[in-house]
């Protein structure tokens, strides 16, 4: 047993508020030589709350280490693997971050008149050409702030274009294995949810979803590959039902990590689908961090894209770049400005960088990476579903819930190995499932860690389950109770009135 010496180390962090004594400062200012004023006299008495003027008091020193330590606490794409499924964690190149902090980008501001904006137009320009080729649509809007905004954002123009044949119908279909944001959107965009079921292999059942397309469905909102990580083998004859029957294929593309420069959803039928550049095109993920949601559609939705959009002026081909409001049938804005361009910046220099056939290899990696860890713990997991798979593969804890030992458990015992857990119960339609993404940026040596993390977990769960029941025991806060935490708020904090 180490001895504690310095028991900062493995102890909870204390908070600022507990180290707090009345008089620390961190700064030295001169004394004021203004008088001083009443925040209330100039904020307004309704905007002031005498509750939070309670503020810690430290010293820099203090204040510097604690914030430190707490960032030691963190897990990184930067530490090691993170294998969250549907999430798309992968490791992005440091050259695109120095890109996008160009200084002539990065200080572009939104109202620069557009004779000094034409570089950072050539750049939003240039990446919907190209996102527009890699999905096989007509045109594309990089204005939305996320996946989810995106789903909001197509579903809107779906909205629009039905609106303008006379009639926006009731429902949407959602696959049982979609995303939650996808039931979501649909009641944003108010329309009804019909869910459609999965075959055992885990794909959208088609003579079910015949059924089901009738005068009142707008859209069927498809995840492809799906979050099994299966391709929908069916999709174009998907696609030919719906048509049929005047309504929309939307395909949820925040798996595009598997299909980029091998499949092209404008091939195979799709007329709406977003993007997550935080996930397929180099934006470090998580953390609360900018999202950017392209939308890319074929040409019978273009003219309700969100406006402005970006056009030539004087109609040249080689005419400066300048913003057309001039839209009629325009969804309208859905963001203020044009979206979050250091993301544009980072997604065109990541698919420059990589040219067609490094995409396309990406795609494969991603791919084989995943068939590699699902081949290597299909022995130890139960896999649900035994379709073919892509860029992710779905396991259940069927075998260990025998023992007692759940799926949210190995994902914590999986912290004692040192990775971040797959993703947890998600998607529904497997029970207990242990959701695994490695993407193409993990080598093979990483992998094998991996799965020897995971093969040694099914081994303890043999013998001694309780340790694994009990984990993460490595950590510096161990397991939470997080039945009873559910019910408690978490921060004491006055809501404004
Ligand atoms: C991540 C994800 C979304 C939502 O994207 P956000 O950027 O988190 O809003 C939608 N669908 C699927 C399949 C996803 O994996």
């Amino acid at each position: 047993m180490i001895k504690k010496v310095r028991p900062h180390i493995n102890q909870n962090e204390a908070l600022l508020f507990e180290r707090s004594s009345p008089g620390k400062r961190g700064y030295q200012l001169p004394p004021l030589d203004v008088p001083p004023v009443d925040p209330a006299s100039v904020l307004g008495a309704e905007n002031t709350r005498a509750e939070i003027a309670d503020f810690p008091e430290v010293s820099e020193v203090e204040a510097i280490r604690h914030f430190t330590r707490l960032s030691t606490q963190n897990y990184a794409i930067d530490l090691g693997l993170y294998p969250l499924g549907s999430c798309t964690m992968k490791y992005n190149p440091r050259v695109n971050e120095q890109v996008a902090r160009t200084e002539g980008l990065a200080w572009a501001h939104p109202y620069q008149p557009e004779s000094l904006a034409q570089g950072i137009l050539e750049v939003m320009a240039v990446l919907e050409q190209m996102l527009a080729e890699i999905t096989g649509m007509d045109a594309v809007t990089l204005q939305p702030a996320a996946g989810a905004h995106g789903e909001f954002t197509g579903i809107l123009m779906v909205r629009a274009l039905l609106e303008s044949q006379g009639h926006p119908r009731k429902k949407l279909l959602i696959p049982d294995s979609a995303h939650g944001t996808n039931p979501a959107t649909a009641a944003m965009a108010g329309y009804a949810v019909e869910n459609i079921k999965s075959n055992n292999l885990g794909m959208v059942d088609v003579d079910e979803l015949a059924r089901a397309v009738d005068q009142d469905v707008a859209a069927l909102m498809l995840t492809n590959p799906n979050t099994l990580g299966v391709f929908e083998q069916n999709v174009t004859r998907i696609a030919g039902i719906l048509h049929a029957k005047g309504a929309q294929l939307y395909m949820d593309g925040a798996n595009m990590n598997a299909l980029v420069g091998v499949a092209r959803p404008g091939d195979f039928g799709a007329d709406v689908m977003h993007l997550n550049l935080h996930k397929t095109f180099s934006t470090p993920h998580g953390g609360g961090g900018p999202g950017s949601g392209p939308v890319a559609v074929k040409q019978h939705l273009a003219p309700f894209l969100p406006k402005p959009r970006l056009a030539r002026a004087n109609d040249g081909a080689n005419g400066r770049w300048t913003w057309n409001y001039d839209l009629p049938q325009s969804v309208g804005r859905v963001r203020a400005f044009y979206g979050n361009i250091g993301m544009h910046i980072r997604a065109l220099a990541y698919i420059m960088a990589h040219g067609g056939d490094g995409l396309r290899n990406a795609t494969l990696d991603a791919v084989l990476n995943a068939n590699y860890l699902r081949v290597l713990l299909e022995p130890y997991y139960q896999l649900p579903h035994q379709a073919p798979i892509l860029h992710e593969c779905v396991f259940s804890d069927a075998r260990q819930a025998q023992r007692g030992v759940r799926t949210g458990d190995i994902a914590k015992r999986l912290i004692d190995y040192g990775f971040h857990p797959y993703t947890v119960s998600f998607p529904l339609i497997v029970p207990g499932a242990m959701m695994i993404e490695p993407t193409e940026t993990e080598g093979k040596a990483e992998l094998d860690l991996f799965v020897d993390a995971l093969v040694s977990i099914a081994k303890e769960i043999e013998e001694t389950p309780d340790l694994v029941l009990t984990a993460p025991h490595d950590t510096r806060t161990s397991r939470v109770d997080e039945v009873t935490a559910a019910r408690k708020p978490i921060l004491r904090w006055a809501a404004p009135k």
